[in-house]
């Protein structure tokens, strides 16, 4: 375990669960291993206050963070989580699996996180207008086109991204839109964005299909969290034929063993902002969601829903992590015993950050594609990220999720080495 004197992981919390990750790899490392203490601390973590007025005159305090794990190759890259249950060791770990997805995918950048300790339905939106530049101000000192990039996590979205884009902006003094992604289009955003981290969910999931020789026509589906990820995905899994049988959000949890009608479960989303009062399903208890037989199972709400108990349970083939961290260690390994293939976070969700690094290289060169040529990039990119990691996986028999690692730890550790240590 870590012998860092500022946090005090467990084995499933998600500083804790990161670290078990890394001794895994440490195996397969060769040489490398001897910097392997580098992934075992993140690089710098920044802690701030972030008051702001209340649209009652009362000022209110509240706690943000801004983590960069690693940026041995690139600057750093990762969302921004506005969640009353928002910690250090979160952010520490959500902003290690960032240094680890980004490698694996093999793009040019470090790993970093951030968050606010807030309930942002409680606030008003001008509220979080304040609470987001105030936050981003703080921040600054370590943000910024070739240092930091934050973007979208869960509860943050286009308009968090504007504010933060303007308010940095304003503190530099010129527009500078590479300073985050995830931005609206008229900013500098990127077409396919939006959609970007369940696409690329669904990419990895065909692949992962053909693999076990699975169709994804008639494929039964049950996706945990139904935000931006878990709907994008569930939505092209739809349109190959798939039928989604259960989904859980934040309203409860519902199911249909012929499929849910997706076009009226996304009327009833948009409209509701949630799908526990759904008409065309069946009302089940939050916990009997892990019972459903599926064919694919894709967590895509929070860190450790997928516990050893419920691993036992689960009646599925194929688990696509469309949330970061979703399955605690002990899970995987109960998993991994029944022969469930897991698709791990860091190549699962990879998506987001993948179409996040195309809008980067757009503002920086001021030329936009098309959205055809963003989902094809992005299909190229996942499905080689992917097909190397299953070489991987193959050659040293082990799990997706350390066939990845071994990946990514690779190519972290020999920038790490090559760079040399200063001074
Ligand atoms: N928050 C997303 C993730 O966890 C996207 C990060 C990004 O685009 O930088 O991968």
């Amino acid at each position: 375990m870590s012998n860092l004197s500022y946090v005090s992981p467990t084995a499933d919390s998600p500083w804790g669960t990161y670290l078990s990750q890394v001794e895994s790899v440490l195996p397969y490392l060769g040489h490398l291993a001897r910097w392997a203490e580098t992934l075992r601390r993140p690089k710098r973590a920044l802690i701030v206050d972030i008051p702001i007025e209340l649209d009652s005159g009362a000022v209110a305090h509240f706690e943000g963070y801004r983590v960069q794990h690693n940026l041995s190759r690139g600057p750093g890259k990762g969302g921004v989580r506005f969640h009353p249950d928002v910690n250090l060791e979160e952010v520490m770990a959500l902003s290690a699996w960032m240094t680890i997805k980004n490698a694996a995918v093999n793009l040019p950048f470090g790993g970093a996180k951030g968050g606010i300790r807030v309930d942002p339905k409680q606030l008003s939106l001008k509220e979080l207008e304040r609470l987001t530049r105030r936050y981003t101000s703080e921040i600054g000192l370590i943000i910024g086109p070739d240092k930091d990039i934050p973007a979208p996590d869960v509860n943050t979205n286009a308009q968090i991204m504007a504010w933060m884009m303007d308010t940095y902006s304003m503190n530099v003094g010129s527009s500078a839109t590479g300073v985050v992604t995830g931005k609206p289009i008229p900013l500098g955003g990127s077409l396919g964005r939006v959609k970007a981290t369940g696409r690329g969910v669904f990419v990895v999931g065909r692949e992962a299909a053909r693999r076990k020789n699975l169709s994804l026509d008639g494929a039964r589906i049950a996706v945990q969290g139904f935000g931006n990820v878990g709907s994008a995905a569930a939505e092209l899994f739809a349109g190959s034929g798939g039928k989604i049988v259960a989904v859980q959000d934040h309203t409860g949890t519902i199911y249909n063993a012929h499929g849910l009608d997706m076009a009226l479960l996304m009327a009833e989303l948009h409209e509701k902002g949630g799908i526990g009062a759904f008409k065309g399903a069946d009302r089940i208890a939050n916990e009997d969601f892990w019972d459903v037989e599926s064919d694919f199972l894709i967590p895509a709400a929070l860190e450790g829903q997928l516990q050893g108990a419920r691993a036992k349970r689960v009646k599925t083939r194929i688990v696509l992590e469309g949330a970061n961290g979703p399955t605690t260690n002990e899970a995987d390994h109960i998993l991994a015993d029944r022969g469930i293939l897991v698709v791990p976070d860091v190549i699962a969700n990879a998506g987001g950050v993948t179409v996040s690094y195309f809008e980067w290289v757009q503002d920086f060169s001021s030329f936009f594609w098309t959205e055809d040529e963003i989902n094809l990039r992005l299909d190229k990119i996942m499905v080689e990220a992917f097909r190397r990691i299953l070489d991987v996986a193959e050659q040293h028999h082990v799990p997706l999720r350390t066939a990845a690692f071994v990946v990514a730890c690779t190519r972290v550790l020999q920038a790490r080495e090559e760079r040399g240590l200063y001074p």
